[in-house]
């Protein structure tokens, strides 16, 4: 609950630096319009004239765009970069991941959407030893995550990743839509993991909403 939103100026999408400009109000000829990506100059343009959290909405929508049109190969439709956007506004507000400190605690519980996933740390894939690192089952809201493949012991931010992964599952079996997401889970997930992290993206959230 919320100042008046600074938006970063720059923010960083894969290898790329996107440039931020904060604008008033019909700044494009459609003035329904609250933000704007462009992928060729390597812009993002929101209209910070609205409510603070239109504004971060509007701000993460767009960065969405950027993610996709930098790492995705511009593959998602307009409903799901809403559906993710939405989502992971959702999920960071109402839970503390705390994706930047590997050192954090995971969560023993993780709320997305209406429901309330337990996560279950570590655990040892009996079946398949040294081959899973995580599973989502969906029938009984739970996350289960190993620490370790064989002798090897995973890096903490390796879990946090796998953890990011399984966040993703839920949210897109969640909100399944007609054409569904044709982009690989792995690879979506671990762009939107770099640019979340990198940006410091949950922090800004959580500080503004
Ligand atoms: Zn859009």
């Amino acid at each position: 609950m919320s100042d008046k939103i600074k938006l970063p100026k720059s923010i960083k999408v894969g290898g790329i630096y996107y440039d931020v400009y904060e604008k008033e109000i019909g700044f494009v000829d459609d003035n329904t319009l609250a933000g704007i990506h462009k992928g060729c100059s390597s812009e993002i343009k929101v209209d910070t004239t609205r409510a603070a959290q239109k504004v971060l909405e509007t701000f993460i929508h767009e960065i969405v765009h950027a993610t996709d049109f930098t790492c995705l190969g511009y593959d998602l439709e307009e409903e799901h970069v809403e559906l993710l956007t939405k989502n992971f506004i959702q999920v960071f507000v109402d839970n503390n991941l705390q994706l930047n400190n590997d050192n954090a605690k995971l969560p023993k519980k993780i709320r997305i959407g209406p429901y309330e996933y337990k996560v279950v740390f570590p655990y040892i894939f009996k079946d398949m030893p040294g081959v899973t690192a995580f599973s989502v089952i969906h029938e009984n809201l739970a996350i289960f995550l190993s620490d370790r493949e064989g002798e090897d012991i995973y890096k903490k931010d390796y879990i946090k990743f796998n953890l990011f992964t399984a966040i993703y599952i839920v949210i897109i079996n969640l909100y399944r839509s007609e054409t569904g997401i044709s982009v690989d889970f792995k690879i979506a997930s671990s762009a939107l993991f770099q640019v979340f992290r990198d940006n410091k993206l949950e922090e800004f959230i959580k500080k503004y909403w």
